[in-house]
């Protein structure tokens, strides 16, 4: 991948209700001044792009063929599809939010092909990384949408509000997981002027919430307090901590107007926090989000993409791409994260050792050379 020649690709995104762009014009015009940049017609039109705007950042605008013949570097957000993976160039590098973990086929068309892949939810989450970040940057745009989503069906307003007529009492939001996007969940319901309380596995999570003017609602036990995994994950807890938490939520969520859930484990299902026995007893009018629905969901009975009503008057919001519903800022954070990765990639892969001792890299790479070199692929 010699700088002077490098070809650099972006498609439009195919996978039903994507509305995210990997490149903006912004990054397309640095990325332009050394290296040749392809974009498929029409790819940023649905985050409000329009093709001149790539074409005045010094983009071409080609069609999908020439894109997946050409690039040197293609970028993505979702995994392409199969099909497309055929028609890259062999030698070819793909990096994008692939799923790894559930996408065992595309890592071994994507080795056939000859083609080396980096899947950017699998970089570490170390300070150096953090430029590069796109699970952090999608989860803030999701965590900050979900209380959007909230707060457009809820049926009452958030604030407290005094007028002539009376008090409006603030609406009663509990954020569960505090991770990126909880705890950008509860900067935004505590902006609209909700009482907002937050739960986590991590006891690192507590001091976070609290500092955002949340209180921390949990079952603080030894096994609470040894709940941090590597990297700052949340490990999987024992039935016992998880009966003796559910007991206590199920009293909190009782008296909520909104549930936000956002609870994910790396490369496993979304833990169900909520059960619907705890929805049925919430109070009509209220709301719960389920973030994690493209994981399996939180909730018990969410549906993705849809909101459901209960029969007790329970509204249940699973929309699966939050951070798409927020396309234009997503696919400018999303676009700069690819951008600092492809410089750290070329930089790393022009050097010495071409890279294969940088933690970033390694952490990265699920394909090289012809190989699946990611294990935990089904
Ligand atoms: P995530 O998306 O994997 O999970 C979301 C949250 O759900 C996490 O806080 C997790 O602890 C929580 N969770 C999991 N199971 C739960 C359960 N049963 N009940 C309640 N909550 C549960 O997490 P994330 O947002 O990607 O963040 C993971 C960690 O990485 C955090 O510690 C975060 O601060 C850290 N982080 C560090 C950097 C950096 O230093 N560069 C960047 C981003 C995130």
């Amino acid at each position: 991948m010699g700088s002077e020649s490098r070809t650099l690709g972006v498609l439009k995104e195919t996978f039903p209700g994507e509305t995210r762009v990997a490149l903006s014009p912004e990054v397309a015009k640095k990325f332009a001044k050394d290296a040749k940049v392809l974009i498929e017609r029409g790819a940023g039109v649905s985050a409000s792009f329009p093709d001149e705007e790539y074409a005045a950042a010094g983009a071409e605008l080609v069609d999908r063929a020439a894109v997946l013949k050409n690039a040197d570097v293609l970028m993505t957000v979702r995994p392409p599809a199969l099909e497309d993976v055929a028609r890259l160039k062999p030698g070819a590098t793909l990096v994008g939010l692939l799923d790894p973990s559930r996408n065992k086929p595309l890592l071994d068309a994507l080795a056939a092909q000859g083609v080396s892949a980096y899947a950017m939810e699998l970089l570490p989450r170390t300070t150096r990384a953090q430029v590069m970040d796109a699970l952090s940057s999608q989860a803030n745009l999701a965590g900050y949408r979900a209380v959007i989503e909230a707060a457009a069906v809820y049926g009452r307003a958030m604030p407290m509000m005094t007028t002539a007529a009376g008090t409006i009492t603030p609406a009663r939001v509990f954020v569960m997981g505090a991770g990126v996007a909880g705890l950008q969940a509860i900067a935004t319901a505590r902006r609209l002027g909700a009482v907002v309380t937050a739960t986590d596995v991590r006891p690192a999570a507590k001091e976070q919430v609290q500092s955002l003017g949340a209180k921390f609602v949990a079952v603080e036990d030894e096994e609470f307090a040894a709940a941090e995994a590597a990297g700052g994950y949340a490990k999987q807890m024992s039935a016992e901590y998880q009966a003796k938490q559910a007991a206590l939520i199920s009293e909190h969520i009782k008296k909520q107007d909104m549930v936000i859930t956002t609870a994910l484990i790396p490369g496993r299902p979304a833990p169900r926090l909520v059960t619907a026995a705890q929805v049925a007893s919430m109070r009509p009018g209220s709301v719960l989000v389920d973030l994690a629905v493209e994981q399996g969901g939180n909730i018990e009975g969410v549906k993705a993409d849809e909101i459901l009503t209960t029969p007790g008057g329970v509204q249940v919001v699973g929309y699966a791409n939050l951070p798409g519903r927020v396309a234009v800022d997503a696919s400018t954070l999303y676009a700069r994260n690819l951008l600092a990765f492809v410089q750290h990639l070329v930089a790393q892969t022009a050097a010495e050792g071409g890279g294969a001792e940088d933690d970033i890299l390694k952490a990265s790479n699920v394909v090289r050379a012809g190989a699946v070199v990611f294990a935990s692929a089904a």
